[in-house]
């Protein structure tokens, strides 16, 4: 594509011509989860209408045509990723569940008392729950990596001193949900690597906005959500380097995952059905190729470029909002982040602030934004209000944003609030 046409990619997005509170929808709530384009919507309905059967089962031509179009989109996700084969993608729910599998599978198998596992303190719940009941479980240690001065970015010298606890694992997100910083994940796999650890990557909010090469990260695993990359919900991925999957118990066990069972035993099917018992996510998985396409057909660097000039634009006339802080990466050309814009207003709460966007059409997100520890901890905070951009918002829907916050701030100030 050589020119980004976003009024010709917002034709795909039915939900965007529709109406919130008496105007045209502005959807500004990306990083909890995206639209879906009329392709995406398409593939789900075509299976249902047209060849809906289970997978891996039927000897008949609809059962063969559904596991041909599931099993074709692992393809698609692992070129999207740069994995080496489908062997190392496996289907999951989400994120979440992802990165639950690897510390119930590998975790378990590398953890025990008094072992180290490193985190940061910018996390998602779902990169921080499951080392903790991991750690609970097996008596082993739980640490973070604190945040720079900025309080924007992980502290680097903070990483190499962590790490001299010689940790087993290291999990980390690629872009926070909060800060919209992308950690440079390249090289804190590196020096992990050195000290034997195993590298976790959280890309819940990095797959969806830019490029992702799993062999130029040289992560061990690899986690994302397709709903926030334009896919159906119930469907997320677990990349894994093929060696470790192969050495990796199964966690759940049923069907599919066998090759043979006895009454007392069973054997593993290979890789990536090893991880992925009974019927799956059929349609999710369809609707994650027609995402893959579409995303494809975009090209990830201009999205990445398009979302960039958004963010830019988005933090300048903030900037000018009275008693408005916005946390992250604000100056400069906005290298090192993606359009997840977290904020607060003096004397006014995040949730009044959603409420009066809500009325004008305006979707944004407020609370505590699944990251309590960094929220509470690191930004003194309750809640943020948060603004998070994708491959259909416009440089108007920005701007009506910025107004409301404008009247927001007015508002309060007649109110002497
Ligand atoms: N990690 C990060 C950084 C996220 O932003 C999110 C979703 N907000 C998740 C993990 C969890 O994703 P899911 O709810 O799809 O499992």
């Amino acid at each position: 594509m050589t020119e980004y046409n976003v009024e010709r990619i917002r034709e795909d997005f039915p939900i965007l011509k529709s109406k919130m509170n008496g105007h045209l929808l502005a959807y500004l709530d990306n990083a909890a989860t995206s639209q879906r384009p009329n392709q995406v919507i398409d593939s789900v309905t075509s299976f249902y209408r047209e060849y809906n059967a289970n997978v891996h089962r039927g000897i008949y031509s609809i059962s063969e045509r559904a596991t041909e179009a599931y099993e074709e989109s692992k393809l698609k996700v692992s070129k999207f990723i740069n994995s080496e084969s489908i062997k190392e993608i496996i289907y999951t729910r989400n994120t979440t569940e992802s990165i639950n599998l690897v510390a119930l599978g590998k975790g378990s198998e590398c953890i025990g008392k008094d072992d180290h596992i490193l985190i940061t303190m910018m996390e998602h719940h779902s990169n921080i729950v499951p080392w903790q009941l991991l750690a609970k479980r097996t008596k082993g240690i739980l640490d973070y990596v604190g945040l720079d001065t900025n309080g924007s970015g992980l502290d680097m010298e903070n990483v190499k001193e962590m790490l001299e606890k010689e940790p087993k694992i290291v999990s980390i997100s690629h872009v926070s949900n909060i800060l919209g910083t992308i950690n440079d994940v390249k090289e804190i796999s590196k020096l992990a690597h050195k000290h034997g650890a195993l590298v976790v990557v959280d890309g819940a909010q990095s797959v969806p906005h830019i490029k992702i090469d799993v062999k130029e990260i040289k992560c061990d695993f690899l986690a994302f959500s397709g709903h926030k990359m334009l896919a159906p919900s119930g469907i997320g991925v677990l990349y894994g380097r093929e060696e470790i999957l192969e050495e990796m118990e199964p966690v759940i066990g049923g069907g599919d995952m066998i090759r043979t069972v006895g009454m007392h035993d069973a054997t593993w099917n290979d890789l990536p059905w090893k991880f992925e018992a009974g019927t799956p996510n059929i349609e999710g998985g369809i609707g994650m190729g027609a995402a893959i396409d579409y995303l494809g057909r975009l090209g990830m660097e201009n999205i990445e470029a398009y979302e960039r000039k958004l963010t830019e634009h988005a933090i300048a006339k903030m900037k000018n909002i009275p008693g408005l802080r916005i946390y992250g990466i604000t100056d400069g050309a906005n290298i090192g982040r993606i359009g997840v814009v977290s904020f607060t207003i003096e004397g006014i709460h995040p949730h009044d602030l959603a409420s009066i966007l809500d009325n004008d059409g305006i979707a944004i997100r407020a609370g505590h934004n699944c990251a309590m520890p960094l929220v509470r901890q690191i930004l003194n905070n309750n809640a943020v209000a948060r603004m998070s951009f994708y491959i259909y918002n416009t440089i108007e829907e920005v701007d009506r944003a910025v107004e409301s916050l404008e009247r927001a701030v007015a508002i309060f100030k007649r109110q002497g609030g």
